[in-house]
């Protein structure tokens, strides 16, 4: 990571980590989780939690687990399983052994609720769905005890067998846990521990048609896997106190669930939902479209992993929901980039300079090829009569303000000389065709205020660059309840151009980042062909995180 990078700095779980470590709970040892959901691939937010789940165990010499929580069987897919994978090595993390699968714990779960049955904590409901909300009550009411909630274990027992065997249909029956039908909250009263659904399962087949409920499941995968700190988002907060009566009833190892904020980004939508909803209804091109949040999009757009890091660990850990500056994740790439990426010159939207006083010009000039890092030496660049500069670069009439070239002003071009207009030529339709003027060496004075890159008009090649822009042009795109957050998405959000770039830029493979001088940084795309190589925009120069 980057030398500005900064202290890592103490926050609650940090702190209650130590605190555990120093009193000697759970004998001292730290085991922590990753446990995403086989639906759908990884996003950003999902990287603020492994990196903490990861990093916790890293910092504190333990093992992070990467657990696949695929209780329900409807959306998941193997796709999946194997993308998070890849997701979480590429950024920077390992498991070791430590792969699991919560439906390898199914046969535990099953045992453990005939367990809270007999113990006379759980009972089997016939209630519909409608009675269902009717006796729950609401917030402010009480709920209303089943009909069902005290019928004798032995019944339950052989109504749950028969669940399981697969006798009674979809939805009819469910297991519940007898708490309090009373209680202030909603989640300990009477909550369902499983429920009849006849579908396969990605992993276990047809072995079961009964499946558990996330907040049954959770505290027993925790505990199978003697995890002593289960790190999850804020919205779980309210579900602790059923994941606690869990482990009590249960009689399992004693995780403790520590609740977190998740990240949200400005630009960006981050649930799962909503990005399968991009990638089905084709407004993007697939999962690791580049504009996609995805830690897949972000690897093919061209972000280092170690911007990633440093980004989650700067925007820390507490427990407020806020909203994060998608600037300052940008700021994070320009930075390890700057450090990392060769630089090299193309022109997106390439004018005609015609140099008039061909005697006196060099056959190539020599740019640095990063310089941050000086031991990478020196890159040699065909100088030519004829070159291609970036349209933007030249004004018929320049506004004020404006110091670059225009009739009879003076610019530097990079690495080679100055260069003053003398004139140009219009087509018809009035757009400018070439400028042309005079070559001063290096060696001489010239006055300018203004270096601009340029490329030799018959050495350059052509490549073909996609400009991405922000997926979408509000800052809170999912922000208003009533709009349909792909109302907000960003019409110009992809812009193929041809460029024409330094020959050496043929060779690029994919994954490699580069800097095009004083537009950006670009990513050689998978789909670059040999010879042919497609970049993406990974972001521009410009940086508009403030420090604070
Ligand atoms: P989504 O809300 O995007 O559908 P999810 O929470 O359903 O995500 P899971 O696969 O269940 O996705 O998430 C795995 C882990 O990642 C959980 O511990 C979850 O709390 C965490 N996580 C998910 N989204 C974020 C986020 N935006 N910020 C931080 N952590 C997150
Ligand atoms: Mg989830």
């Amino acid at each position: 990571m980057s030398e500005s990078s900064p202290a890592k700095t103490m926050h609650f779980i940090r702190e209650i980590i130590a605190e555990d470590r120093r009193s000697g709970k759970y004998d001292g040892k730290v085991v922590t989780r990753f446990p995403p959901e086989p639906n759908g691939y990884l996003h950003i937010g999902h990287a603020k939690a492994i990196c903490l789940d990861f990093g916790m165990a890293m910092e504190n010499g333990a093992t992070c687990h990467l657990r696949m929580d695929d209780t329900n069987p409807v959306k998941e897919d193997i796709e999946y399983t194997q993308a998070i994978q890849e997701d979480v090595r590429w950024l920077g993390f390992d498991w070791g052994e430590h792969f699991f699968y919560a439906s390898d714990y199914f046969d535990t779960m099953y045992e453990l609720a005939c367990t809270l049955i007999r113990d006379g904590n759980a009972y089997v409901c016939a209630l519909t769905a409608e009675q269902w909300k009717e006796y729950r009550g609401t917030p402010t009411e009480p709920g209303r005890e089943s009909p069902c909630r005290n019928r004798p274990p032995e019944e339950s027992l052989a109504l749950f067998e028969r669940m399981r065997k697969g006798e009674i249909p979809d939805g009819e029956l469910v297991l519940r846990a007898k708490i309090d039908m009373a209680s202030p909250n909603l989640h300990m009263r009477d909550p369902v521990l499983y429920r009849i659904l006849h579908a396969a399962h990605p992993h276990t087949g047809d072995k079961w048609c009964i499946y558990p409920m996330y907040d049954f499941a959770h505290p027993i995968e925790d505990a199978i896997e003697q995890v002593t700190h289960s790190l999850c988002t804020l919205e779980f907060e309210v579900h602790r106190p059923l994941y606690d009566w869990v482990i009590a009833a249960c009689k399992i190892f004693p995780s403790r669930q520590i609740e977190f904020a998740r990240l949200s980004l400005t630009y960006t939508v981050m649930s799962k939902r909503k990005l399968l909803e991009l990638v089905q209804g084709r407004y993007v091109n697939g999962w690791d479209d580049p504009r996609m949040p995805t830690l897949s999009g972000m690897r093919r757009r061209g972000i280092p992993p170690a911007a990633i890091r440093e980004f989650c660990e700067r925007i820390g850990v507490t427990k407020y929901d806020s909203l994060t500056d998608v600037a300052l994740l940008e700021h994070c790439v320009r930075d390890e980039l700057n450090h990392s990426a060769q630089r090299v010159m193309a022109v997106l939207e390439p004018l005609r300079l015609v140099i008039e006083n061909p005697e006196d010009l060099p056959a190539a000039v020599f740019g640095p090829v990063n310089p941050e890092n000086p031991e990478a030496g020196e890159r040699e660049i065909p100088f030519e009569a004829e070159l291609f500069i970036e349209r933007g670069d030249f004004e018929e009439v320049p506004p004020p303000k404006y110091f670059r070239l225009s009739p009879g002003a003076s610019v530097r071009l990079r690495y080679a000389g100055f260069f003053t207009c003398t004139r140009f030529d219009k087509e018809a339709d009035g757009r400018v065709s070439a400028v042309y003027g005079r070559f001063t060496p290096m060696t001489e004075k010239v006055k300018v205020k203004a270096t601009i890159h340029w490329v030799p008009a018959t050495a350059a090649k052509p490549v073909e660059v996609r400009l991405y822009d922000r997926l979408f042009s509000v800052p809170e795109p999912d922000g208003d309840k009533e709009v349909d957050f792909k109302t907000y998405l960003n019409p110009d959000s992809l812009k193929t151009v041809t460029a024409m770039a330094e020959s050496s830029l043929l060779e690029a493979l994919p994954g490699d980042v580069f800097q095009f001088e004083r537009l950006g940084y670009f990513a050689a795309d998978p789909d670059s062909m040999p010879g042919a190589p497609v970049f993406n925009r990974t972001v521009t120069l410009k940086d508009s995180w403030k420090v604070s």
